[in-house]
């Protein structure tokens, strides 16, 4: 497939999501593990996304001025109410974060995280100066189906309904094929470059040509061996990387492998 026409070429970013991994003084080693190899890399966005209960460690180990951002793996649509066991956008801007992981494949399949709660957990997301990170992505059995594009485009229209315009600077899409997360089967780097060049096409589409910058990150299996291969896609802008970012020198593999070729198109 062709690649979209990009009018605007989105800087790298590569996202940790840790999962249920790391208590708070585990994360304090890893983060000051990551911290130290990553240091003085440049032209390139990284984020780390630890559980809810560890963002405080993280927050105080980064520091004010890290060149890590902090990163969420969920949060509610609402600011505050009866909601117990769920966390606001307000709560998590306290400890420095910045990014936020919506609709997760993990969260759609064991805690019915539809695209219309995605959606509104989005637009919440920008209102309290959080990055959404949308994450989209098929089965297996619609993959066989033929299904891909149909369930992608699905996903992105109603996940990202509403959602304003003008903020679609701070809007990362993720593209994470379900039946690629955790399992060690990596998509090619054709079969992901294709879906990213359609989602490219979709959001320039939905948001016309300022569409063409934002970041649509690979996620599934991403690992040090293949990380270059998949970033050498012309639309695929970086990654979301479960399993190895809780390896500090695989992570940091990663981000070497997913930063422009060319430093000068993001200083
Ligand atoms: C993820 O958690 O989003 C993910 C892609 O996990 P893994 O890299 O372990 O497949």
């Amino acid at each position: 497939m062709t690649p979209s026409k990009k009018v605007i070429t989105p800087r790298p970013l590569v996202v940790g999501n840790w999962k249920m991994h790391k208590t708070a003084s585990d994360t304090r080693d890893l983060t000051q593990d990551i911290v130290k190899r990553v240091e003085r890399v440049a032209n390139i966005d990284m984020v780390i996304c630890p559980p809810f209960t560890s963002l405080p460690a993280a927050h105080e180990t980064l520091g004010r001025h890290s060149v890590i951002a902090l990163g969420a793996q969920n949060m509610h649509a609402a600011k505050e109410g009866a909601f117990t066991g769920e966390i606001s956008g307000p709560m998590l801007r306290e400890f420095g974060v910045r990014y936020v992981i919506l609709g997760h494949s993990e969260r759609r399949q064991f805690d019915n995280e539809t695209s219309e709660k995605v959606a509104a957990k989005a637009i919440s997301a920008v209102g309290y100066h959080l990055r959404p990170i949308v994450c989209v992505g098929e089965t297996l059995t619609q993959r066989e189906a033929d299904e891909t594009t149909a369930v992608v485009e699905s996903q992105i229209r109603s996940s990202l309904s509403g959602f304003p315009s003008e903020q679609i600077d701070e809007l990362v899409v993720a593209y994470e094929p379900v039946w690629a997360i955790g399992t060690g089967k990596v998509a090619t780097p054709r079969q992901a470059g294709e879906v990213h060049t359609k989602i490219r096409k979709l959001l320039i589409k939905i948001f016309g040509p300022k569409g063409s910058g934002i970041r649509i990150l690979y996620g599934g299996s991403v690992k040090p061996e293949n990380a270059a291969a998949l970033m050498a896609e012309p639309d695929i802008d970086g990654a979301l990387v479960g399993g190895a970012s809780l390896d500090a020198r695989a992570f940091f593999d990663i981000i070497e492998a997913a930063r422009p070729t060319r430093a000068s198109e993001h200083d």
